[in-house]
């Protein structure tokens, strides 16, 4: 049988490292990049008689993914030691939810796909991180205690796009959430796919294997397109798909076993004796506030009457939500500008949008600037490219090109009273009816204000002078 006459079935469990300012279990800071074991104390570290004490920042960024998603929230749910021995993990297991979790079931909307359903979102700790370098191995446990939430989905997923296209919505629902930094090249957004095949028109599930070290949506579709064609390989010469986790090897686009899968028994789950249930009561859940989801503001823009595409593009980056929102006015025109102008610059440079540092306040400050006939269209889109490119202050990069517009009155006159001076006849002939003289005055006018000329405010100065 051909590929084509297996049917996939992938399921993601997604790990997403909480945008709290402390450890899950300790005061220890969690921010990214400090020198390797200067964020540690004697919980995180795993020290013997070290007691965790819970941050309740991370329980409200759990429950705001399970109200988003429409999961049950657990009144009460329980945490449990999950034992395994790592170099990364010095106290020998990972304090995290297993037979109770804080939230279960619930669907994550995926544009062209409907809804994905999730099986349960808990909160665990994160694990620290070995470096392998040439001089050997070391361990950073900066990352230890850092709180994730583990959201995992129903096995729904049919293809490799499915799977990235999933992953995709989720990354971003949980950036407009604010629990999440979506960065995936730092790890604090991580993806396991579970992959099986089936022949097409059964039910039974295949074998599944775990594939891991996938992070990039680019090697998400790699690894499990690879991955699918490996299984129906192996069945199809005779063999046996063997339970396993598999790592992807981003460099040749292959997957390898890393071990034989482990059950769930070989983590010797029990319950953590240093932590009691967790109570979340129905009133601490209602008072969790969640913000509008992607799909959310893409029906309000296009209700708004944005253009379909326009809107999808706006929603992708929340910073073009925002510079929408500053921008204000009429939302088609303020969509235009953010899409056309920003795309427009984004393009030139050849850059991938999401990787460009700009503020949204300062890009609506250009379009404030353009509004206000301070720049002309072509100076504005002249200092949103360096906008984009130095991240300086609008204001600063027009001083600094000298793209101010001329708006000021007594300057225009001036010149448009030397260019009707020179141009007698032409002027003659406008004032006999050869109104279309017009834009050559305007022409001459730009022409000696190197083009910084208000267009709008010269030709109603002209026609004033010209009787009109
Ligand atoms: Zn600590």
């Amino acid at each position: 049988m051909p590929v084509a006459d297996f049917e996939p079935v992938i399921g993601l469990e997604v790990h997403a490292q909480l945008l709290t300012r402390s450890k899950i279990f300790c005061g220890c800071s969690t921010s990214f990049g400090a020198p390797p074991n200067t964020q540690v104390c004697p919980v995180c570290l795993g020290l013997p008689g070290a007691l965790p004490s819970l941050n309740r920042a991370a329980v409200e960024m759990a429950i705001k993914a399970g109200k988003a998603f429409g999961c049950r929230i657990a009144e009460r749910s329980i945490w449990a030691r999950k034992n395994y021995f790592y170099p990364d993990l010095p106290k020998g297991y990972q304090i995290s939810q297993y037979e109770l979790p804080i939230c279960s079931g619930g669907a994550v909307p995926v544009p062209g796909l409907g809804t994905i359903g999730l099986t349960r979102i808990h909160l665990e700790e994160d694990a620290g991180k070995n470096i392998h370098a040439e001089s050997g191995s070391q361990v950073d446990l900066n990352r230890s205690g850092v709180p994730l939430i583990e959201i995992v989905g129903e096995p729904q997923l049919r293809s490799a796009e499915e799977a990235s296209e999933y992953l995709k919505a989720l990354r971003l629902s949980l950036i407009y959430l604010g629990i999440n930094d979506g960065n995936l090249e730092e790890g604090s957004f991580r993806c396991d796919a579970n992959v099986s095949v089936r022949p097409r028109g059964t039910q039974k599930l295949g074998t599944r294997v775990e594939l891991k070290n996938i992070n990039s949506f680019r090697f998400v579709r790699q690894a499990i397109e690879y991955e699918i064609e490996r299984q129906v390989k192996e069945i199809e010469s005779g063999g046996k798909v063997l339970q396993q986790t598999r790592l992807f090897d981003n460099e040749k686009g292959v997957t390898r076993s890393m071990r034989s899968k482990e059950e769930a028994n070989d983590y010797r789950y029990f319950p953590e004796p240093d932590l009691p249930p967790l109570l979340v009561s129905p009133e601490w859940a209602a008072k969790v506030q969640v913000p509008k989801l992607p799909h959310e503001v893409l029906d309000e823009l296009t209700r708004s009457g944005v253009a379909q595409a326009d809107a999808r593009t706006i929603v992708a980056d929340p910073r073009l939500v925002e510079v929408h929102r500053r921008v204000g006015g009429d939302p088609r025109r303020a969509a235009l500008f953010v899409v056309g102008e920003l795309a427009r610059a984004v393009n030139e440079k050849e850059a991938d949008l999401a990787a460009l540092k700009f503020e949204p306040a300062q890009v609506a400050e250009v379009w404030k600037l353009q509004d206000a006939g301070t720049l002309s269209s072509t100076a504005a889109k002249e200092v949103l490219a360096e906008l984009i490119r130095s991240g300086k202050p609008p204001a600063r990069i027009v001083q600094e090109k000298g793209l101010a517009q001329v708006s000021d009155a007594g300057a225009l006159e001036a010149v448009v009273d030397a260019v009707l001076a020179r141009s007698v006849s032409e002027a003659e002939k406008y004032k006999a009816g050869k109104k279309n003289l017009l834009g050559f005055f305007v022409g001459q006018a730009m022409k000696e204000l190197k083009g910084k000329g208000n267009p709008g405010a010269l030709n109603e100065l002209f026609k004033r002078k010209l009787g009109d």
